[in-house]
């Protein structure tokens, strides 16, 4: 047996095909959706991570600007920054890029950003309301796994789903999503005991830990399946996940690759979220 690979990259082209059909009707409506990234750092992944938004914006015929205000932006700059955009009509969706200055945090500013142009649920108050069921934009990523589960027919209700990671960004918005699905969800991270005792029991394994390698394919029941959220660099100018690739995929029945899994539905559901929130804006 080897896993079938979870592709997000089919998934992926048919949100940004749905979206720009979406920017195509709200324009011929008077409202040119646009997204603004506020950004504070001279790190080259983060920077060519905004460029693929950039791209994947100009591709569904959504405006993008990017604010560079530079490593040594103070928190009060791009607070003011996200007050700004928070308070421009013309701005539909807002994401503050990290990494931040040393000193700066994201969460501390990310309640600037007005809720309804939260696209990637940055501010607490989008958590908040996603935990009790209420309508938020979730982090791009943790919706991302939900999409990919969903495209590959993954059912999960009922299912034992592992969460590798607790961050505010990935591992507890997406443990609360799958929770929402009727998920039976556990949470492992950087201080569980014994992390192969949990993912061997599991149905789904979501690994999202930003550790090359971390889960291999002795730590998993036979047919299970796996998203790899985790990018990380391969030492030779190319990214690999949080799975060890070679030893799950005789064991998985499925395998979410990376690169072409997660990344490019994230990037894509950036771009719809920033379109629903200016037809939510014409409302
Ligand atoms: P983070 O560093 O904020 O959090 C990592 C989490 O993993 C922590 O909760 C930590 O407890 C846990 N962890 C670390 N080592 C562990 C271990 N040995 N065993 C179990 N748990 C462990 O990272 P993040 O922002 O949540 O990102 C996680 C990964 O996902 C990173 O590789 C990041 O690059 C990637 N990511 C990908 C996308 C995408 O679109 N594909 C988007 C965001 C993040």
């Amino acid at each position: 047996m080897t896993a079938v690979l979870l592709s997000g990259r089919e998934l992926s082209a048919r949100i940004r095909n749905d979206t720009a059909a979406a920017a195509h009707v709200l324009r011929a409506a008077g409202t040119s959706p646009a997204l603004a990234v506020v950004t504070a750092t001279a790190d080259e992944a983060s920077a060519s991570y905004v460029r693929s938004i950039a791209r994947t914006a100009a591709r569904a015929e959504v405006d993008c600007e990017i604010h560079d205000l530079g490593p040594s932006a103070s928190e009060e700059d791009i607070r003011d920054w996200l007050a700004k955009l928070s308070a421009d009509p013309a701005v539909h969706g807002i994401i503050l890029q990290t990494p931040l200055p040393s000193g700066v945090s994201p969460l501390a500013l990310a309640g600037a950003i007005d809720p309804a142009k939260d696209i990637d649920g940055a501010n607490p108050l989008s958590l908040g309301r996603l935990v009790v069921g209420l309508p938020a934009f979730a982090p791009a990523t943790a919706a991302a796994v939900l999409k990919l589960l969903d495209h590959h027919a993954i059912g999960l209700s009922g299912r034992r789903v592992v969460v590798v990671g607790r961050s505010t960004v990935v591992g507890k918005p997406v443990a609360h999503l799958l929770l929402a699905r009727d998920a039976t969800v556990t949470i492992c991270h950087s201080r569980t005991a014994d992390l192969a005792e949990y993912t061997r029991e599991a149905d789904v394994v979501v690994v999202a830990a930003g550790r090359a390698g971390l889960v291999t394919g002795a730590q998993l029941r036979a047919g299970c399946c796996v998203i790899d959220v985790g990018t990380n660099t391969d030492g030779a100018g190319g990214i690999i996940g949080d799975v060890e690739a070679a030893s799950v995929l005789p064991v998985a029945k499925a395998l979410s690759p990376v690169p072409g899994g997660v990344g490019p539905v994230t990037t894509a559901l950036l771009i719809e979220h920033t379109v629903r929130a200016a037809a939510s804006a014409l409302r």
